[in-house]
């Protein structure tokens, strides 16, 4: 079969290639992959700087749905053309955290497409408990595109963050499909939702979008400028995928008691923080990584439900997904950049 896969690390040794064929064994499914939507996580894997040893060919990619092709034996209740959405988080299943029910803190805790063979492929091989059907009202394109950031943006929110309703939120980095999940999902229930950018376009979008108002990071200060937004205030919960500097910002655009929960360093691994603000203003540092199964089964439950639907950017064909994967790293994008696999 074909697949956007590595034979190296760095954009020139992307390519769609024949890799093996993947088998259902024991408690698994072959997903027919018709959409694979793309993420950050799939360009840290195509740099090498995560430090997994990779076997060439590695098909890229996390997110993806399609149709159930095969099962392996003793699953039960998913038939052969099932459409379903992929949870690309594998856990074991076995450990005390997972029978807890948090299978996003397992030990043994690994994703699609940058320890395993990923989406960007005709068919990928998951444990059943990792699919997931979903509503007819949604397109493979969509579904994919709510794998990574909507679940993350899910257990950051309501799970991690503990986010109740009219509570004041800033989101940092809107231009990024996390930060975009986040604002859908905290939208209807959030009392004001603040967003920061360095691009003013970027910002007018989330304002067309029913942000409450955006501030540039890369002309003012953060934390300044939400305290004059909010009446010296300060917002409940700020949520971040940057890290780097924006973690201390974030400390000081927040309310006494308030809160912030970081699910990525895109913007640098290492913080500098003000300690007397943390324990003086009483505040919260919350990590946070993709989301648990019952995490990943209300998320779906509220966009189907809700009508509410993921920002799609662009589709690719197949064959163009190296290009694809070349315009996510130039950023430019506004909504998910998504692959068309066996459309
Ligand atoms: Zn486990």
């Amino acid at each position: 079969m074909k697949a956007i896969a590595l034979t190296g690390y760095g954009h020139e040794n992307v390519s769609l290639q024949d890799v093996a064929e993947p088998e259902a064994g024991p408690g698994e499914v072959v997903v027919r992959i018709k959409a694979a939507a793309l993420n950050h996580l799939d360009l840290f894997t195509l740099s090498g700087v995560l430090g997994i040893e990779h076997q060439w060919p590695h098909p890229l990619g996390a997110d993806g749905a399609g149709e159930i092709e095969t099962t392996g034996d003793g699953v039960k209740g998913l038939k052969p053309g099932t459409r379903v959405m992929i949870n690309p988080a594998h856990s074991c299943r076995q450990c005390e955290l997972c029978r807890a029910g948090e299978q996003s803190e397992c030990p043994r805790f690994r994703m699609l497409g940058e320890h395993l063979p990923g989406t960007l492929a005709e068919k990928v091989v998951v444990p059943q408990t990792n699919v997931y059907p979903f509503p007819e009202d949604l397109s493979f394109v969509e579904a994919a595109a709510l794998g990574v950031t909507f679940i993350t943006a899910y257990r950051m929110l309501f799970t991690r963050g503990q986010m109740r309703p009219g509570e004041w939120l800033l989101i940092t980095g809107i231009g990024g499909g996390l930060a975009q999940s986040l604002f859908q999902l905290a939208r209807p229930v959030a009392g004001r939702v603040f967003v920061t950018s360095s691009s003013q376009e970027k910002l007018d979008k989330a304002l067309a979008m029913g942000a409450t108002a955006g501030v540039n990071y890369s002309e003012e200060d953060v934390g300044k400028a939400i305290r004059q937004k909010t009446g010296k205030r300060g917002v409940d919960l700020v949520v971040d995928s940057a890290g780097g500097p924006s973690i201390d910002q974030a400390l000081s655009a927040l309310r006494k008691g308030g809160r912030v929960v970081v699910a990525g360093a895109t913007a640098g691994q290492k913080a500098e923080i003000n300690v007397n603000r943390l324990f003086w203003n009483q505040l919260s540092i919350v990590g946070s990584t993709m989301g648990s199964d019952t995490d990943v089964a209300d998320m779906l439950r509220l966009v189907s439900g809700s009508g509410l639907r993921p920002l799609i950017h662009a589709t690719y064909p197949f064959e163009e997904g190296a290009a694809a994967l070349a315009e996510l790293e130039r950023q430019e994008h506004f909504g998910k950049l998504v692959v068309e696999v066996n459309p």
